[in-house]
């Protein structure tokens, strides 16, 4: 199901739009020092950006001056929606939000209702506009790099479809994965920024291991993210067992091959003690053969790993097929007879164009 969404009130915003919802509470402490308002009025600013108000007038508990000022200096849009479309089984949202000047980005919003424990709402965001890292297989990366998001565009997508959610009647935001357009580790500041503000406990308080971030495989960037000392969830686009293939499917491989890859992998390994996701996705005749998944069961024996795989939406311009779910059965079951931990995907939203990119690009058409 889809709409255009014509009537939308929010304008499109540009970075300036959004650069406050970036700021941490101490940043916002320091800019109401600055403009000679109590800093305390930081923090109260702080949780109702976080709460999703972005009309400074609704802001009661801050003087009609002090609303005045932030409007004068710090004007604040959220992202319009440009378009949405929803999976027919309900699960999936996909929201094409509109930044201005051109600047399109998806956001997913994936609802498991579960009758023992809470559900889990499952935001999937975008940290660029397009992406340089030209994966051979992927919708995004066909249209090349636009720019970079802020850490207040990337906490904007989070506050759009926390307040989706709230519209639908459902509950919080409750996990977070960064698999949207684009590379988070390309983008490193601003992505981490947004984490932090995210991670604040007068905020969002999405918890470090309710995050996932994927990355193509930076292994600079997998070993600092180690550094930070948080406990996010890492998954690494892997999808070839071995350099030759994964060089032709991920350009990136030319200049970080896999074994200095892994070697990163296993450093964040050492220091996080979280176990890796592994993603692969699996495509026809290309890399699903039973010969590929032993090498893929030889690559990552002893690792603390976990395989993803995943099965793709056919993306007409790529001319990747996806391999039959027979052949995923059999490749996961080789994955596990090797004493690997391998799940296939649940295929989401694959009457809505739910591979990465594509609503962007019909957008274009
Ligand atoms: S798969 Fe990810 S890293 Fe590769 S081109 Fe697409 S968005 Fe970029």
């Amino acid at each position: 199901m889809e709409k255009n969404i014509t009537e939308n009130t929010n304008m499109a915003c540009d970075k300036d739009f959004c650069a406050l919802l970036g700021k941490n509470e101490a940043e916002l402490r320091e800019i109401c020092r600055e403009h000679g308002l109590p800093v305390y009025k930081g923090g109260i600013l702080f949780k109702w950006l976080q709460a999703g108000e972005l009309v400074y007038d609704q802001m009661t508990n801050l003087s009609k001056a002090e609303r005045s000022l932030l409007q004068e200096h710090y004007p604040l849009h959220l992202p319009a929606i440009r378009r949405e479309q929803r999976s027919a089984d309900g699960t999936t949202a996909k929201l094409l939000l509109d930044f201005g000047g051109g600047i399109l980005v998806e956001l997913v919003i994936m609802n498991y209702q579960r009758q023992q424990s809470r559900s889990r709402h499952t935001l999937c965001i975008s940290t660029q506009a397009g992406c340089a890292m030209g994966c051979a297989f992927c919708a995004t990366g066909l249209s090349g790099l636009v720019r970079n998001l802020t850490a207040g565009e990337i906490v904007a997508q989070v506050l759009q479809g926390q307040l989706w959610l709230q519209r639908q009647g459902l509950g919080k935001v409750t996990n977070l994965v960064l698999m949207g357009m684009g590379e988070p580790f390309a983008n490193y500041e601003q992505v981490c920024r947004a984490l932090r503000v995210l991670n604040a406990e007068n905020g969002q308080n999405i918890g470090w291991r309710r995050i996932t971030v994927s990355t193509c495989g930076l292994p600079a960037q997998i070993r600092r993210f180690a550094d930070e000392g948080w406990e996010v969830n890492l998954a690494v686009s892997l999808h070839a067992p071995d350099d030759d293939l994964r060089s032709r499917l991920l350009p990136v491989n030319r200049r970080f091959p896999l074994a200095e890859l892994l070697a990163a992998c296993d450093y964040y390994t050492n220091k996080t003690h979280r176990r890796i996701s592994y993603e692969y996705a699996l495509l026809r005749d290309v890399n699903d053969s039973p010969r590929q998944a032993q090498v893929l069961a030889e690559l990552l024996a002893g690792r603390l790993a976990h395989v993803n795989l995943i099965p793709v939406n056919f993306v007409a311009e790529t001319g990747f097929w996806p391999s039959s779910d027979e052949t995923l059965n059999k490749f996961a079951a080789l994955l596990k007879k090797r004493g690997l931990e391998a799940t296939v995907r649940e295929r989401r939203g694959l009457d809505i164009d739910g591979a990465c990119g594509q609503l962007r690009r019909r957008n274009d058409e």
